[in-house]
């Protein structure tokens, strides 16, 4: 049923207890074969049976899977080598000496995709659930593998070639007077508003693929390194109550309610004569400038209350949050009003972390317990989503005008631009993009 050569890969890193080694195309199971040896060839046990056998000396199980009930859709064979990395190396060169060239990074779901065993949108949900940054992150990914985009988008995808095919219909027959089918331009504007409501799941889409950039500033001393330990729940900064120990900025990746969180502690902002310490601040200021959220951190127990909220001032911070710290001890004391949200924790006893969270997530996806999404549309499927809606309400105007021939023109556009995200319709450089960020293997 295809045309494909024969390609192999690690389908895992090299280098631990098995390496389980990936073979695809119509000479699979041949090239398999003359690699892995047995007493019963891989031919006569039964597919999907795991065989005991060898690759040179080294133990290794094989596994063939008969096309098209594979993962790529061809004849694959797997090979779970043991014995280390050097076994592994070994088995892949005789796999690629016996007929395999060494895959190319994603071509194994290339190839699924070509086959029809996986659409775009799933085929991009591949690598959403290998680099998912976070539980919720890799749920939706699996969602989404598993269809729960596609379908929606195949919904759309027909409605809108019945519409077209509704608006030629009047085409074939200029001369009569055909009276259009009731509700049509309804239709179209009921397409264009599901186009909407997919694509207001692209910020938190957005937020799970790529991840917050929380970034936790104020002076020396407020305690930011205290408070990013807490976050990240172990020991990583230094924590000393010598003003300015966190000279360079810090980087850690975290999950915080459910959001995968790229955390950076900044080294103190302030006045330095130190040229390596004016270096920090520096880069704290363009972190902070780069960040969706800062948790600006102020010391509720110290006595230099207004150089602080003076600094605070001085350094605007995108979804900024004041943060009172030290609560603990200044439990009693008036803090002035401050704009914006703000929180009194304490970095030492946890006090407070909570109401931190929740504010982090208000800023960061607008509401405080991020819930698991049905689906969320990444930004390819945005830009194609937008470009879509634009046509169908001057689709559904044209109709109702009675001017066929146009409505028919940006339905099939539409159309066109729907097909493009589930990959019905797509051209080879969008494809190129989309699979060579895989890794190889994959
Ligand atoms: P940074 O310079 O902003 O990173 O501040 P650190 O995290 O290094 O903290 C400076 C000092 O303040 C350390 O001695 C911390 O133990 C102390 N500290 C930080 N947070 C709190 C807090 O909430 N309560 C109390 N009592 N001490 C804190
Ligand atoms: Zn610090």
């Amino acid at each position: 049923m295809n045309t494909f050569d024969n390609i192999a890969a690690p389908a895992t890193g090299i280098g631990g207890a098995i390496t389980i080694l990936r073979l695809s195309g119509p000479d699979a199971l041949a090239i398999g074969g003359r690699v892995w040896r047995s007493r019963t060839s891989l031919a006569e046990a039964p597919p999907r049976t795991m065989l005991l056998g060898k690759v040179g000396p080294d133990p290794a199980l094989a596994v063939y899977m008969k096309a098209p009930a594979s993962y790529t859709g061809d004849d694959v064979v797997e090979l779970h080598c043991h014995g280390g990395a050097a076994a592994a190396e070994q088995a892949l060169k005789l796999v690629l000496a016996s007929g395999c060239r060494m895959a190319e990074p994603g071509e194994f779901t290339f190839r699924a995709f070509v086959n029809g065993k996986l659409d775009l949108v799933q085929a991009e949900a591949v690598g959403d659930v290998i680099s998912a940054g976070s539980d919720m992150a890799f749920k939706l990914a699996e969602k989404q593998l598993a269809g729960a985009l596609s379908s929606r988008l195949e919904t759309l995808y027909e409605e809108l070639n019945n519409l077209r095919a509704e608006a030629e219909s009047h085409l074939d027959f200029p001369d009569e007077e055909l009276a259009w089918e009731e509700g049509v331009p309804e239709r179209i504007r009921a397409v264009a508003n599901e186009l909407k409501r997919l694509l207001a799941t692209r910020g938190i889409g957005a937020t799970l693929r790529d991840g917050v950039n929380l970034v936790i500033a104020g002076r020396p001393n407020a305690g930011k390194s205290s408070l990013l330990n807490r976050l990240l729940g172990m020991e990583r900064a230094i924590v000393t109550s010598i003003p300015g120990t966190t000279r360079d900025t810090i980087e850690a990746s975290t999950v915080l309610r459910g959001l995968p969180v790229r955390l950076t502690d900044t080294a103190g902002i302030r006045s330095s004569s130190d040229p390596i310490e004016q270096l920090g601040v520096e880069r704290s200021r363009r972190s902070i400038e780069g960040a969706q959220v800062t948790f600006w951190l102020l010391d509720a127990s110290g006595d230099e209350l207004d150089l602080e909220l003076a600094e605070m001032a001085r350094h605007p911070a995108p979804g900024r949050i004041a943060v009172w710290n030290k609560l603990d001890l200044a439990p009693q004391r008036a803090l002035p009003e401050l704009d914006g949200p703000t929180v009194r924790i304490s970095a030492k006893t946890g006090e407070g972390i909570e109401k931190l969270l929740d504010a982090f997530a208000r800023e960061a996806v607008d509401t405080p317990r991020p819930e698991l999404p049905e689906v969320a549309v990444n930004a390819r499927h945005a830009r194609l989503l937008e470009e879509a809606a634009g046509l169908l309400p001057d689709a559904a105007a044209h109709f109702e005008c009675g001017e066929f021939e146009l409505a028919g023109l940006m339905l099939r556009d539409a159309l066109h631009t729907v097909g493009e995200i589930i990959g019905k319709t797509v051209e080879p450089d969008i494809l190129d993009n989309i699979f060579s960020r895989f890794c190889i293997g994959k």
